[in-house]
C-alpha cells in the first residue's frame, strides 16, 4: 500500500526515520507528512509504534474534480462496500484547498452522499455518521483540482495514547513531545530531567523512547473496522513490538513547583507506567539538587502566553540555565 503519515511541521525528518526503522519502505518526507509504502503487517506495526505521527492515511483514489458534481461522481466510483461494512459509523474530514470547492462542509456532504448511495444501492441500508467516535474515518485531501480520497487507518489521532486521564493547565501534545525528544536524540542521553514537568508528558514519552516501548500497543485503531482486518496479524505485530523492548535503567526525573500537577503525574505513572522508575518532586526548579551528568534536560516552560507573566520570565529562564549546569553537567538542554 501507498501510505501517508501526517505530522507537525518540523517533525518530518524524525518521523521518516521512525518509519524506516519500523519497516516502511520508499520513505520520503513531504510537507507535514511522510510518504511511504507498507504491507498490512507494517501498517498495524507503525500505528502501534510511531511516536511523532498524527495519523496514517491510505490513499484510495486520486482524481481531478473542479466542482462538487464531479467530486460526487468520482467518489461514487469508489468501492466503499469492499472496504467496510454498512453497519460501520463513519466520519469524513477535509484538508487542503481547492479553488472550485471552497465550502468544506459541502465537500463532506457530497462525499457522504456518494458513500451512502453506494451502500443503499448494493445493500439497501447505509452507514451512519458519527462525529465523536466513528469506526471508519475518511479524509478528503484537496490540492488544487486534484482530490485524493483516503482511509485513515488510525482513527483516533495517534497522539492520544490513552495515558492522559487528567492533565495540567498547558500540557504539550504527546507526538510533539516525542518528536522533540527524537530531534534531541534523547535515546542516546544518559538520563532525562524535566525541571517544569507538569503532568509529565516529556518524561513518559522519554521513558518509552529509551525503553523502546511502543506508545500505542493497547489502544484501538480504525483499521480494526476494515473488511480486510486480520486480528492474528495485529496480535503478532503487538508481540513483535513487545519483544523489541529493552527496558530503561537511566534516571528519568521530573520537577514542578505545583504539587497538584505532580500528584497527577504520579497517578498517571502508577496507572500506566507501573514498572517505570520515573521520579517526581514537587519543588521549584531553583531547589533541584540531583546529579544527572551527561543527561538531557528538556522543558516546556511558561512563555507568557498560556501561562506565566512576561516580566518574570527573564529570571525564570536564567534559573533554568543555572539549574541545567548544576544538574546535567556535560549534558544538553533542549
Ligand atoms: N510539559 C508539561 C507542561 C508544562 S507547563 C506537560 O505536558 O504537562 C509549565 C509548568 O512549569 C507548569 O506546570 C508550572 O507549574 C511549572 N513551573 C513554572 N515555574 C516553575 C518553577 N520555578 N519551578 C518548577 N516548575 C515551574
Amino acid at each position: 500500500m501507498e501510505c501517508v503519515a501526517t505530522c507537525r511541521p518540523g517533525l518530518e525528518g524524525v518521523l521518516a526515520e521512525e518509519i524506516r526503522e519500523l519497516g516502511g519502505t520508499s520513505v520520503e518526507a513531504a510537507k507535514r507528512a511522510v510518504n511511504f509504502r507498507a504491507g498490512q503487517a507494517e501498517l498495524y506495526r507503525l500505528n502501534m509504534g510511531l511516536r511523532s505521527a498524527i495519523q496514517i492515511l491510505v490513499p484510495l483514489r486520486t482524481f481531478t474534480a473542479r466542482d462538487y458534481d464531479r467530486l460526487y461522481y468520482q467518489a461514487r466510483r469508489t468501492n466503499w462496500h469492499q472496504l467496510f461494512r454498512r453497519s460501520s459509523t463513519i466520519r469524513i474530514d477535509v484538508n487542503g484547498r481547492s479553488p472550485g470547492m471552497t465550502n468544506s462542509q459541502y465537500v463532506i456532504h457530497r462525499v457522504k452522499d456518494a458513500i451512502v448511495d453506494t451502500f443503499r444501492k448494493l445493500e439497501g441500508e447505509r452507514p451512519s455518521i458519527s462525529k465523536g467516535d466513528p469506526d471508519i474515518h475518511i479524509v478528503v485531501h484537496l490540492q488544487g483540482d486534484r482530490v485524493t480520497l483516503c482511509l485513515d487507518s488510525s482513527g483516533i489521532p495517534l497522539f492520544k495514547r490513552g495515558y492522559r486521564v487528567e492533565h495540567g493547565p498547558a500540557p504539550i501534545k504527546e507526538d510533539l513531545a516525542a518528536g522533540m525528544l527524537l530531534l534531541g536524540e534523547a535515546g542516546a542521553a544518559a538520563g532525562l530531567v524535566d525541571p517544569m514537568c507538569g503532568s509529565g508528558t516529556f518524561l513518559f514519552e522519554g521513558w518509552m523512547l529509551m525503553a523502546r516501548r511502543a506508545p500505542n500497543l493497547d489502544r484501538g485503531f480504525a483499521f480494526e473496522h476494515w473488511l480486510d482486518y486480520d486480528p492474528e496479524v495485529h496480535a503478532a505485530q503487538r508481540v513483535y513490538l513487545r519483544e523489541r523492548e529493552v527496558g530503561c535503567d537511566k534516571p528519568v526525573l521530573g520537577w514542578d513547583k505545583d504539587a497538584a500537577v505532580i500528584e497527577q503525574a504520579r497517578s498517571i505513572k502508577e496507572a500506566f507506567f507501573a514498572e517505570a522508575d520515573i521520579r517526581f518532586t514537587a519543588e521549584p526548579l531553583q531547589q533541584m539538587a540531583v546529579d544527572c551528568a551527561g543527561g538531557l534536560m528538556v522543558a516546556n516552560p511558561p512563555y507568557g502566553e498560556r501561562m506565566g507573566r512576561e516580566e518574570d520570565l527573564g529570571l525564570l529562564y536564567r534559573e533554568l540555565g543555572e539549574g541545567s549546569k548544576r544538574v546535567a553537567r556535560g549534558g544538553r538542554l533542549l
